[in-house]
């Protein structure tokens, strides 16, 4: 292609694009980019080509629900609107069961009111934000494909910009064979994505919360459950208010934990890791990163949100550095490598401040007082500290009380990727989660234990949290058929202390059994207002679970109680009364529950 005319291209296509952002700030004015009716009828019906001989499937699976329908009272059909073409309302059907319910989109794609592979169908969008286009939504969509691996960072309306300027704009700026060909091909590529985003989505086990909370728990580990704009905002905050409310300072550490680190956790030589993070205060944040974890919260019934790690935080961490002139000191990696990081980054944020920087091949025994007094010297905001786990954790629980700066981050291998020593996976695979595999291939021998066996590892540990569920609800179901109370206390439990697990880790597939067998709970905190607290929150998760404010009147009603501790005054009455119930001793699970937050 000449020089020229490319050059043209890219004139227009930047063009275009401010055309499109345009259009959001005036919702009315619909840019048209139904001028190219051949390519768009064949880009439609590659779209009908593709879903033939998924039809008859469709048609099956909707025959067996007409057949369900006759002998049961549930509905075929659910209804939820989306925003359409131009922007307007439509109203869709999906069917009215918990799996497949979208298979019902492909009807619409064949009349014409969805495409296959489109933008987002969300209803949340505001119609100022509303991606508001003469093309259609489309049943499979990248927001769809992020958000179940939680890296939709940018959220729907820049998710949708990326997919229709990378996608659609650039076919229909050149509408050629070739052009054709290459959409039609990342088409198909995004359908093979979205096929293990789904795939990673059925692993979903309780589906019933309807809420995202923040934190959530895994090997007794409280976790944060912020999404990446909240967890920057909250950055911003504690410095800020470090500086104004210099009486109260908050700092905080804060902890990226992968399976990698909960494996190395179960090492007797970690004992300390472990309690670093079972212990760790709330003052304090630990993001869970991976897709690992994303299955391992799934089976244990947690909604999770989106995938904090700290590559992906680093670069909109500079970014709120430098907007808000907020310091940085980069402490780790091998000789030189923090020195590239500062030079890459600066030359990306040039008014960014990074105040000094130091490897990570020091003495930590003798040297580290000296460093620490040299990072205060600097007055630094924040501080990202990259020895891996669990040696970094190690090292900040030692010298956070010593140093001054608001934040310090234990970042593991981040310097290196930003130095550019190890590249980073393109973000079509970080997009279903497979990062991992792109890491494995980089460093094969160094990540063999890590990923092959670590992997399978770790999820064996969570299914054996998940036994740990039904070994209690086995208790609790022999329990409720005997007239008498039984109690657990849990922290002396033998199979809880090996599996590294908690009350507060397997809680939302205990109240998944007693929604089911209808069995009410009832909670004895330390104050009244703990409990009420705690009951507030928890009937809001579980909406379906049925708490009892006190104690039942009627000792007949079987119930599962919850005490913080076994010598709160209640448990006596219980004890001489011979309640029928069974009754969980945990001391964490009251004050953990009535301090959550529900985020949606
Ligand atoms: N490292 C260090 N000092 C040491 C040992 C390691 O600074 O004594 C650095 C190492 O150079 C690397 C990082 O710590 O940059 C550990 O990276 P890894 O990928 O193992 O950490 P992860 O992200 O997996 O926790």
């Amino acid at each position: 292609m000449p020089k020229n005319e490319t050059k043209t291209r890219e004139e227009l296509s930047r063009k275009l694009l401010n055309k499109l952002s345009a259009t959001d700030k005036k919702p009315n004015q619909v840019f048209s980019l139904a001028r190219l009716p051949l390519f768009h009828f064949f880009h439609r019906l590659w779209h009908i080509i593709f879903i033939i001989p998924i039809l008859p499937f469709v048609s099956g699976f909707h025959f067996i629900l007409i057949l369900r329908r006759i002998f049961s009272s549930k509905p075929v059909f659910r209804t939820e609107n989306c925003y359409g073409k131009k922007g307007n309302l439509i109203t869709v059907k999906y069917f009215n069961t918990s799996t497949f319910s979208n298979l019902a989109l492909f009807y619409y794609v064949v009349s014409g009111k969805l495409n296959l592979i489109g933008y987002s169908m969300n209803t949340q969008r505001e119609i100022g934000d509303a991606f508001i286009y003469d093309y259609a939504p489309g049943a499979i969509n990248l927001w769809y494909i992020r958000s179940a691996s939680r890296t939709a960072y940018e959220g729907i309306k820049e998710t949708d910009k990326e997919f229709v300027s990378n996608l659609l704009l650039k076919a229909e700026l050149n509408p050629s064979l070739i052009s054709f060909i290459r959409l039609v091909k990342a088409e198909f590529l995004l359908f093979i994505r979205f096929l293990v985003a789904r795939a990673f989505r059925s692993l979903q086990k309780v589906k019933y919360l309807p809420h995202l909370i923040d934190p959530i728990f895994l090997f007794n580990t409280r976790l944060r459950n912020v999404s990446m704009q909240q967890t920057l905002e909250q950055i911003k905050n504690t410095i800020n208010n470090r500086d104004y409310l210099s009486s109260t300072p908050t700092r905080r550490k804060i902890y990226f934990v992968n399976p990698d680190c909960f494996n190395k956790t179960f090492a007797q030589a970690n004992a300390d890791y472990r309690k670093i993070l079972t212990e760790s205060s709330p003052s304090d944040w630990i993001f869970a990163d991976g897709i690992g974890i994303n299955i391992a919260v799934d089976m244990l019934g947690y909604p999770k949100n989106e995938n904090i790690n700290g590559t992906d935080l680093l670069p909109r961490l500079v970014e709120l550095a430098a907007e808000n002139n907020f310091s940085l000191f980069l402490l780790g990696a091998r000789e030189g490598i923090a020195d590239k990081m500062k030079e890459s980054l600066t030359s990306t944020y040039p008014e960014l401040n990074i105040k000094g920087v130091q490897h990570g091949y020091f003495n930590w025994e003798t040297e580290s007082a000296g460093i620490v007094e040299r990072i205060n010297a600097l007055k630094v905001d924040i501080l990202l500290v990259a020895f891996g786990a669990p040696y970094q954790e190690r090292w900040l629980e030692k010298w956070f009380p010593h140093l001054n700066c608001s934040i310090a981050i234990g970042v593991g291998g981040l310097f290196d990727f930003y130095s550019g020593r190890i590249k980073r996976a393109p973000r079509w695979l970080r997009d279903i989660g497979l990062e991992w595999v792109y890491r494995l291939l980089m460093e094969p021998r160094r990540m063999f234990h890590r990923y092959i066996i670590g992997n399978p590892l770790f999820l064996s540990r969570v299914k054996h949290i998940q036994k740990t569920a039904a070994w209690l609800t086995s208790k609790i179901k022999k329990a409720s058929k005997k007239h008498d109370l039984q109690i657990i206390d849990f922290s002396q439990l033998g199979i809880i202390k090996e599996r590294h697990t908690a009350l507060v880790d397997i809680f939302p597939l205990m109240a998944d059994f007693c929604v089911q067998r209808q069995i009410p709970v009832c909670l004895l905190a330390d104050s009244e207002a703990d409990a009420r607290k705690c009951n507030r929150n928890l009937s809001l998760i579980f909406p379906e679970l049925m708490f009892l404010p006190k104690m039942p009147a009627e000792k007949n009603i079987f119930c599962l109680i919850i005490s913080s501790s076994l010598n709160n005054p209640e448990m006596e009455i219980l004890k001489t009364e011979n309640y029928h119930a069974i009754c969980l001793i945990d001391k964490r699970f009251i004050s953990e529950f009535k301090q959550i937050t529900i985020l949606d």
